[in-house]
């Protein structure tokens, strides 16, 4: 047997490092500074992203 628990990373430890992603609106690359950030900040702005029409 060997079940294996020491399996897991210790996540909540790691400081998450801005990367460059692409901005799933405009599809052009900015700064996402954590894993959730998804769309960059002009489009974040635009009044389409606050109607959150990607949340359906
Ligand atoms: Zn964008």
């Amino acid at each position: 047997m060997s079940s294996s628990s020491a399996n897991k990373k210790p996540e909540s430890d790691r400081v998450y490092v801005a990367k460059a992603r692409k901005c799933l609106m405009c599809s052009s690359e900015f700064m996402s500074s954590w894993p959730g950030e998804r769309v960059c900040k002009s489009c974040k702005e635009t009044a389409a992203w606050k109607d959150s029409s990607l949340a359906a």
